[in-house]
């Protein structure tokens, strides 16, 4: 009788455990986002897409075309070609494959003047790999070339 008494005992606080887990699973705040409808925004040091951001003051993009980056790239994903020497050289090719990118950062970090960084952007999926390659147009845009998520509402502090 005892014995009954004691499974039955177990059973209700067992249920009880049980359910108060769920309750406050249920009014607890969530941390989860119904994604791609809600985003949540990156950290600020978020390895996304690439860019050649434009330098406001001169209109044009920061890299002085040293080569750095694409020496140190491990995957070698970028490829620079430019015309003129000295002062006058010029950019005439700053392509990135994407699909081949690891996003290790070393490219950002050896460039002397901040002109190649990374973007919070990180909807680069596609269906077409080629929409992969970023070349100067695109570098400059710092935008996915085919964004998948439209309609988005982006939730703040986070
Ligand atoms: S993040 Fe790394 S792998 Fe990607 S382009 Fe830069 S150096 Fe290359
Ligand atoms: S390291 Fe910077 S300045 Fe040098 S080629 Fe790359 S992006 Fe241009």
């Amino acid at each position: 009788m005892l014995d009954l008494a004691t499974r039955a005992w177990e059973a209700v606080t067992g249920l009880y455990l049980g359910l108060r887990v769920t309750i406050l699973a249920l009014v607890r705040p969530k941390n989860t986002v119904k994604y791609p409808i809600e985003k949540v925004n990156v950290s600020p040091r978020w390895h996304g897409l690439l860019a050649l951001p434009i330098d406001p003051e001169t209109g044009s993009d920061m890299c002085i075309i040293c080569f750095q980056c694409e020496r140190v790239c491990p995957d070698r994903c970028i490829h620079i070609e430019a015309t003129g020497r000295a002062k006058d050289r010029v950019l005439t090719r700053f392509d990135i494959e994407m699909d081949k990118c690891c996003y290790c950062g070393l490219c950002v970090e050896v460039c002397p003047t901040e002109a190649i960084v990374f973007v919070p952007h990180y909807e680069a999926s596609t269906f077409n790999r080629s929409n992969l390659l970023y070349d100067l147009d695109d570098l400059r845009r710092a935008t996915p070339k085919e964004p998948i998520a439209h309609g988005v509402v982006r939730i703040g502090g986070r």
